[in-house]
């Protein structure tokens, strides 16, 4: 009984292990890509974890259960001691995945990664052409990746490559593909643009029409039926054209725990934007504590937080009222249904966004170059900050 002399509330069952970790190991980056996702007020957040923060990071998230481990940034190659915190995953049991721009992967790191264990990389391209690469990370890195690209094939890794694709690069789909095969990759995941962070600053500038997106599935399906499992393709079209969204994160709080540079735990890793919502930090809880009893982690666990439609939904268990990122930043509330579904009464605002993207498009010289795209850098990153 409580104070009052009520029955205590039924304790909530504790939820399923967290399935993947992802480790931003920091926020730093050499390339300024328009479409990042790292928070665009990152500046604020110079503190980094130390080796043994993360080392016990690691161990309490492979205690929950995480068996799935990505390092990631900005560039977790700027981190010196990755080798390290590679080593202590794959002795904890991870299999391990480096995500990374490849600028600073040299052959003797590689070597000493294979070493460590790491199992898996994934190399970022911007684009199949020079011009263009450079262009939207705003730097000289276009035969950098391609060295590295060659580097990792012959250091045995099967070679994963992604591409963010938007309005600049939609039309180079089948460009993107070939140069993916000539480099012998396994995998090519074709992922497009996310609007958060960066991407979401830039979002006018890089929302694709309508056709170019079904353009670039066409030219996919045609590779796909052409090469077979030589290399699997990876291509989604991104929520803003659909009716209805994905069930985002699988589930907030249900199978993703993310980790910034600083700590701060998040249950997908745009989370930090969303206003009112206190991300629980590692230095001060425990994993167990933060994935099982923090307010973040359950606000918008399961169902019962939905407001309507959703609620009264017969499609609910499909999406789980959808993202809530995505929510926040087209109608304002975090809480309420997903824009992107078609019975949310914000989807109206939605559809002025892709309006937008398409009328830029027709407006904007070819190639569309002249559009003002943000990139990202400190200097832009200390103006987000201040305002
Ligand atoms: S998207 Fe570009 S700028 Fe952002 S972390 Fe990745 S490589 Fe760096
Ligand atoms: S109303 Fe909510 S639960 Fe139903 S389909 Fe739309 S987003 Fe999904």
């Amino acid at each position: 009984m409580n104070a009052a002399g009520s029955p205590e509330p039924a304790p909530r069952p504790l939820a399923g292990p967290p399935l993947w970790l992802l480790a931003e190991l920091t926020y730093r980056c050499p390339l300024h890509c328009a479409f990042c996702s790292n928070p665009v007020d990152y500046v604020r957040y110079r503190n980094e974890l130390d080796t043994a923060q993360w080392r016990t990071v690691l161990e309490q998230a492979r205690a929950l259960g995480a068996a799935q481990l990505g390092f990631s940034g900005g560039e977790p190659l700027l981190r010196d001691d990755l080798e390290e915190l590679v080593a202590h995953a794959r002795q904890l049991g991870f299999y391990t995945n480096l995500i990374t721009s490849g600028i600073g992967l040299t052959d003797a790191r590689l070597g000493k990664l294979r070493a460590a264990g790491l199992d898996h990389i994934q190399l970022s391209f911007q684009d199949s052409t020079r011009e263009l690469n450079d262009f939207l990370s705003s730097t000289r890195t276009f035969d950098l990746k391609q060295r590295v690209a060659r580097m990792i094939k012959a250091h045995g890794y099967p070679m994963v490559l992604n591409c963010v694709l938007h309005r600049h690069n939609l039309p180079h789909v089948g460009a993107i593909i070939e140069m993916a095969l000539e480099m012998g990759a396994e995998y090519l995941e074709l992922a497009n643009t996310q609007y958060y962070g960066w991407a979401w600053e830039n979002r006018l500038a890089l929302m694709p029409t309508e056709e170019q997106l079904r353009e670039a599935e066409a030219v996919v399906e045609g590779y796909r039926a052409r090469i077979g499992n030589r290399c699997r393709i990876l291509f989604v079209v991104p929520d803003y054209f659909e009716k209805r969204p994905k069930k985002c994160m699988n589930g907030w709080g249900s199978v993703f725990l993310g980790v910034a540079p600083d700590g701060a735990a998040m249950p997908c890793h745009a989370a930090r934007m969303l206003p009112g919502l206190q991300l629980p930090n590692v230095t001060e809880q425990t994993l167990y504590d933060i994935w099982h009893h923090s307010d973040a982690f359950q606000r918008f666990r399961g169902t019962a937080w939905m407001p309507e439609p959703c609620r009264s939904c017969d499609e609910k268990e499909n999406d789980l009222g959808g993202c809530r990122c995505q929510a926040y930043l087209l109608s304002g509330d975090a809480s309420r249904t997903d824009p992107v579904c078609d019975k949310s009464s914000d989807h109206a605002g939605l559809q002025q966004v892709v309006l937008h993207g398409r009328l830029a498009a027709l407006d904007a010289p070819a190639p569309a170059r002249e559009a003002p795209l943000v990139f990202r850098a400190d200097a832009a990153s200390r103006r987000f900050a201040a305002s």
